[in-house]
């Protein structure tokens, strides 16, 4: 995995040169596009900060990146930074994934629930045209730790769910509920399964064993096809593992999806799709006629400037440089992760994660408020408390609160 670190100056060349190549609507004699740069009245096009601020000068510049870029030729007006999307999705796929020189198809989503939803979309588009099944013979695997967007996804779809067991220690996926959600969905005449793996739960920071996963359902002979949510883990989990199972090495994954608006800390709006070439045609709009290329995205219009956002983030750190910063953030959770032990406290840690999810008993409810953390289901069945230890969670804060929760248990 690598891609190279660039200094402000270089960022601020590719950029203002990507812009520079976009359309001008103040240059070109532009009648027919519904749309223009933000309104000036409010957002001020000469503040004299814009020169050396390649984001909000995106941002005030207002390119479209309506469609998918990394497939064929699209809207000539934004093609300067259509190619800055294009080189994202390049390093995400070949870089962090480790897709070598294979090539990929994926874009900047509005978030991680879009590009799960795009990535089942996909999956149920692929069965219905290849096999010609009916919605009712595809369903959805998850496990009961995985986000909220798959019973979206499948809901908004019509497609059957199938929610597997966790342990409730390991939080692992069982062998058990994998057999009986399997058998369960071929008796209601299941012939297709869209599986989707957990490349860390947002509860636990869990992740899922893709390998025992597959051979039980290639045990099982079921015709399946993978896709992995990486909405938390993805600029995590890839940066602290030397396993290549959760890659595009491992030839069972077909797509991705990863956020850059959790740990990349980019604004919202930054979910990113992924996939190997030769799915994203599934999701192809053959009506959007007034969009050059077409389109294969859920969503329609969408700003540039996120892509932007993402890009410049990761070209400031450069591969080596987010490593380091992975790898401070999970020293300092496991310093705080022996600080439980020494006491005797019951949580769930996975060693390539930043979250520690502890058993509700040791913490009262007063104490989790006072900390701001995240209970597994709000009202009075909370089980589990979970702690992130994101770029802004200082180890004073932690030692602040490891002294009061001493305080309460004597
Ligand atoms: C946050 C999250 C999502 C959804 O992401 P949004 O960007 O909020 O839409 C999906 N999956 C997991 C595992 C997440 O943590």
């Amino acid at each position: 995995m690598y891609w190279e670190s660039y200094s402000h100056k270089k960022i601020k060349e590719v950029v203002f040169g990507a812009l520079e190549q976009n359309l001008d609507y103040r240059e070109k004699p532009v009648l027919g596009l519904p749309a223009s740069y933000l309104d000036t009245e409010v957002f001020y096009d000469d503040a004299p900060f814009l020169k050396d601020a390649p984001f909000l000068s995106a941002l005030i510049a207002n390119p479209n990146h309506i469609g998918c870029h990394t497939l064929n030729e699209s809207e000539a007006a934004f093609e300067g930074t259509h190619k800055i999307e294009k080189e994202l999705i390049d390093i995400c796929a070949q870089q962090i994934f480790e897709g070598g020189e294979e090539q990929f198809d994926g874009y900047v989503a509005s978030g991680g629930t879009e590009a799960n939803i795009q990535a089942i979309w996909i999956l149920k588009r692929y069965y219905e045209t290849e096999f010609g099944a009916k919605p009712e013979e595809i369903a959805v695997i998850y496990s009961e730790d995985a986000h909220y967007s798959m019973p979206k996804a499948s809901k908004l779809l019509s497609l059957p769910a199938y929610v597997t067991k966790v342990d409730d220690s390991t939080r692992k996926v069982t062998r058990e509920s994998i057999y009986n959600c399997v058998s369960k969905a071929t008796a209601s005449g299941v012939k297709h399964f869209i599986v989707v793996i957990n490349m860390s739960t947002t509860m636990f920071g869990s992740v899922d064993d893709i390998d025992e996963i597959t051979r039980w359902l290639d045990d099982l002979k079921v015709d399946y096809k993978v896709h992995i949510d990486g909405a938390f883990g993805g600029y995590i989990y890839p940066f602290a593992t030397t396993s290549t199972s959760l890659t595009f090495k491992n030839p069972k994954i077909n797509s991705f999806t990863l956020d850059g608006h959790k740990m990349l800390q980019s604004p919202y709006g930054t979910g990113i799709y992924l996939t190997r070439k030769g799915f994203m045609e599934y999701a192809l709009t053959e009506e959007a006629n007034y969009v050059k290329g077409k389109d294969y995205t859920l969503v329609g219009s969408r700003s540039g400037a996120n892509a932007i956002a993402i890009w410049m983030i990761m070209r400031t750190y450069g591969s080596d440089g987010w490593k380091a910063k992975i790898q401070r953030l999970l020293a300092k959770t496991s310093r705080l992760c022996s600080d439980l032990d020494e006491r005797g406290i019951e949580y769930f840690r996975n060693p390539e994660m930043n979250i520690v999810t502890i058993r509700s008993r040791y913490v009262s409810p007063e104490l989790a408020d006072k900390y701001m953390l995240v209970p597994d289901a709000h009202g009075n069945d909370v089980k589990w408390w979970k702690i992130v230890v994101m770029d802004h969670v200082k180890q004073g804060t932690i030692d602040s609160f490891l002294s009061e929760l001493d305080a309460e248990r004597v």
